[in-house]
C-alpha cells in the first residue's frame, strides 16, 4: 500500500495493482478554477465541434450546445430540417443526399460543406457521420460531428504551425471521430463527452495540468464517478505510475481510496475496459472501472479509472463505454500536449542556440574590430619603422662615405708611407666599410620600397645589352673560381620597356648570388619570350643549392640558409627580398628551383612593357 503525497503533479510510486488515494493529501490546482458557469461558457466558445444526431433521411434529432454558439441559431429551431437553413444552398442536396444514400450501407462518411457562422460568413466544415446502429443492415440513425475546417486546412502543410495554433487556442485537439462516437447513442452521453472534451481544454497548457484536467473532467462527465485516477507507465516500463487524481473534493480529509488489485494493470495490458463491483465494503470501492488511454494514432499511453465508494450500481455498462471513449479523447489530448511540450523544448533550445550564435557573432565582430585596429597600428608602426630606417641609413651613409673615401685615398696616394701591417689594416677598413655601405644601401632601399616611396622610371632599352652589362660585373670572380659564365638569348624583339636601373639591380642580385654560391661548373643566364608578350629571365647555376626547408623563406627579409657561425658566405639576407619586391612592382613573378649540391635556377617573368607605378 502506498500513500500519495499531494503536489501539483501527483507524481509517486505505483507499485502494483492496488491504487490508493488519500483525499486529504491532494491539493489540486484544478480545484481552484473559477465559477463553473463562466468556465463552461468559455470552453463552449473554444470547442470547434458540433455534435449531432439525425435519422436516415437527415432529420436532426440532436444538436450539441456548440451549434448555437457557432451559428447563433437556437438548437430548438435547428432540429428537424431547421439546420439546413444555415447550410449553403449549393451544399444542401449533397449533405442530405449523403446521409440518405449511405443509409443502405452502414459505413461512416465524411463530406465537406459550408455552414453559415454567427458572424454572417460561410465557413468550410467537414461533416462526419457514423451509423448509431452499426450492427444492423440499414442505417436507422446517424451520429456525427461538424468541424470547422478553415483553421485546420490553413495549417495542414505544417505540423509545427498546427501545434502552434492549438497552443494559441489553448486547447487540445478534440477528436469526435465517427470511431469514437460510434457506440454512444444516448444524448446525455454525447453531452457528457462534449463536456469532457471541453473540460480537457483547460489543461492543454502543459502535460501535468492536462493530466489533472483529465482526472477532474472524467469525474465531472461521468455521473456515477466519485473519483478518477490517471496512471501512465513508469519511466523504466516496470509498471504504472499514478500521475493524477480527480474528485478530491468528494471525500473527507484523510479518507483512503482503493481501486482493486490489478484492475488498472489488466486494462493497460489488454486494452480492454474492466468493470468491477463489490458488496463487501472492505475498504475497496463498491464499483470501479478502468479503461485504456489509447487511440489508433497514439497507441496505448496509460489507464483511466473511476470508482464509487458506496454504490455498486453507480458504474454500469454505459459508464464503461463512456470511459473508453474518454480514454481515446484523453490519449489524443496527451499526445498533443506532449507534442507541444516537445515543440516548446525545441523552441527553447533554438532560442538558446540563437542567443549563443548572436553572442558568437558579437564576439567575432569585436575580434574583427580589434584585428582592424591592430592592423592599422601595425601599418603605422611599419611606416614609422621604415621612416626611421631611411633616416638612420641616410645618416650612416655620410660617415661611411668618408671612411671608405679616406681609406681609398690612403691606399692609393700614401701607400709608400704605410708599413705592410698598416696597409693590411687600411685594406680591412676599406672592405668592411664597403660591406657596411652595401648593407646600409640595402636597408635604405628596402625601407623606401616598403614605405611606398619607390617609383619605377621606365624607358625603352635593349634587354640583351642590359643582361650582358650586368654579367660583365662578375667575370673576374667567376674566373677566379673556374666557373664558366654564359648568356643565351632567344628573343625576336630585344627591346623592352622597364626601369633599367631597377631591372639591372635585380639581375646583379641574382648573378652575384649565383657567383657567390657556386664553386665549380657554370652559371648561365637565359632570356626567352613567353606567351602574352611576357619575357623570362633565368639565372641557372651549378652551386651549393638550397634545401627544401629553406626554399620557402629565402625571399624573406634577412633570411639566409645555413645560419651557422662558420657560414663562409658574406651577405645581408636582403638581396632576394628587394629583388622580389622589385619584380612585383614590375607586374612580374619570381620562382626558384633548387637541389642541394646540384644547383639553383632563379627565374623571373615580366611583361615586355611595364607601367610605372608604386609597389
Ligand atoms: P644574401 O645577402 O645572404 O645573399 P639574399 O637575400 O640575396 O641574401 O639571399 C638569401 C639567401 O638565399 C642566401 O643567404 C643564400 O642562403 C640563399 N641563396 C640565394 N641565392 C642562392 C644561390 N644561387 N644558391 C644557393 N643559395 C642561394
Amino acid at each position: 500500500m502506498t500513500h500519495y503525497h499531494g503536489n501539483n503533479s501527483f507524481r509517486s510510486e505505483f507499485s502494483d495493482g492496488e491504487i490508493l488515494y488519500k483525499a486529504s493529501e491532494i491539493a489540486s490546482p484544478q480545484r481552484q478554477v473559477c465559477d463553473r458557469a463562466t468556465q463552461d461558457d468559455r470552453l463552449l466558445e473554444a470547442s470547434p465541434h458540433i455534435v449531432w444526431k439525425a435519422n436516415a433521411s437527415g432529420w436532426a434529432t440532436y444538436l450539441g450546445q456548440r451549434w448555437e454558439e457557432y451559428t447563433g441559431i437556437p438548437v430548438a429551431a435547428a432540429l428537424g430540417f431547421g439546420y439546413l437553413a444555415r447550410v449553403h444552398p449549393e451544399d444542401r442536396p449533397r449533405l442530405l443526399g449523403r446521409s440518405r444514400t449511405s443509409a443502405s450501407s452502414p459505413q461512416s462518411y465524411e463530406i465537406k460543406f459550408r455552414l453559415l457562422a454567427r458572424e454572417g460568413a460561410y465557413r468550410w466544415n467537414v461533416a462526419r457521420g457514423t451509423p448509431a446502429n452499426a450492427d444492423s443492415q440499414e442505417v436507422l440513425e446517424w451520429v456525427g460531428t461538424y468541424t470547422d475546417m478553415d483553421a485546420i486546412e490553413q495549417t495542414q502543410d505544417s505540423p509545427a504551425a498546427e501545434a502552434e495554433m492549438l497552443r494559441r487556442q489553448g486547447r487540445p485537439e478534440v477528436n469526435f471521430t465517427a470511431e469514437n462516437l460510434g457506440k454512444i447513442d444516448a444524448a446525455s452521453d454525447l453531452q457528457a463527452i462534449e463536456r469532457f472534451t471541453n473540460l480537457l481544454s483547460q489543461g492543454a497548457g502543459n502535460l501535468c495540468e492536462l493530466l489533472q484536467a483529465i482526472a477532474d473532467a472524467t469525474v465531472e462527465a461521468i455521473a456515477g464517478a466519485e473519483f478518477c485516477l490517471v496512471a501512465l507507465p513508469d519511466y523504466d516500463s516496470s509498471g504504472l505510475k499514478l500521475i493524477a487524481v480527480g474528485g478530491a473534493s468528494n471525500f473527507e480529509k484523510g479518507k483512503t481510496l482503493h481501486v482493486q488489485d490489478k484492475l488498472l494493470l489488466k486494462a493497460f495490458a489488454t486494452g480492454e475496459s474492466q468493470l468491477w463491483r463489490s458488496q463487501s465494503g472492505s475498504g475497496v470501492p463498491a464499483a470501479a472501472c478502468a479503461a485504456a488511454i489509447e487511440s489508433g494514432d497514439t497507441g496505448r499511453l496509460g489507464v483511466l479509472a473511476i470508482g464509487n465508494v458506496q454504490d455498486s450500481t453507480a458504474i454500469d455498462g454505459g459508464s464503461v463505454q463512456l470511459l473508453a471513449v474518454m480514454g481515446r479523447q484523453a490519449a489524443i489530448a496527451i499526445n498533443r500536449a506532449r507534442a507541444i511540450e516537445k515543440l516548446n523544448k525545441q523552441e527553447q533550445l533554438l532560442d538558446l542556440q540563437n542567443e549563443l550564435l548572436i553572442r558568437q557573432q558579437e564576439e567575432l565582430e569585436n575580434q574583427g574590430r580589434r584585428i582592424q585596429q591592430q592592423k592599422l597600428q601595425l601599418l603605422e608602426a611599419a611606416k614609422l619603422k621604415s621612416q626611421f630606417l631611411a633616416t638612420m641609413s641616410h645618416e650612416l651613409r655620410t660617415p661611411m662615405n668618408a671612411i671608405i673615401g679616406f681609406s681609398q685615398l690612403l691606399l692609393r696616394q700614401h701607400k709608400p708611407l704605410l708599413s705592410a701591417q698598416q696597409t693590411d689594416m687600411v685594406g680591412r677598413i676599406l672592405n668592411n666599410g664597403k660591406n657596411l655601405l652595401v648593407l646600409i644601401n640595402d636597408i635604405l632601399d628596402l625601407s623606401k620600397i616598403e614605405s611606398g616611396r619607390t617609383e619605377l622610371e621606365t624607358e625603352e632599352f635593349d634587354l640583351t645589352e642590359l643582361v650582358m652589362d650586368a654579367a660583365l660585373e662578375f667575370p673576374n670572380q667567376a674566373a677566379e673560381k673556374n666557373v664558366a659564365m654564359s648568356v643565351s638569348a632567344c628573343l625576336q624583339d630585344r627591346f623592352i620597356v622597364n626601369d633599367k636601373l631597377r631591372l639591372r639591380q635585380v639581375l646583379v642580385n641574382l648573378i652575384s648570388n649565383a657567383v657567390k654560391f657556386t664553386h665549380q661548373g657554370s652559371i648561365c643566364i637565359e632570356l626567352g619570350e613567353l606567351e602574352g608578350d611576357r619575357l623570362s629571365i633565368a639565372v641557372r647555376d651549378t652551386g651549393i643549392g638550397i634545401s627544401e626547408t629553406d626554399r620557402p623563406h629565402i625571399f624573406d627579409k634577412f633570411h639566409q640558409a645555413d645560419q651557422s657561425t662558420t657560414r663562409p658566405y658574406p651577405g645581408t639576407g636582403l638581396g632576394l627580398a628587394i629583388t622580389a619586391y622589385l619584380v612585383e612592382m614590375m607586374d612580374g613573378t619570381i620562382a626558384v628551383e633548387s637541389q642541394l649540391e646540384k644547383g639553383s635556377r632563379f627565374a623571373i617573368e615580366i611583361p615586355r612593357k611595364v607601367n610605372p607605378k608604386k609597389p
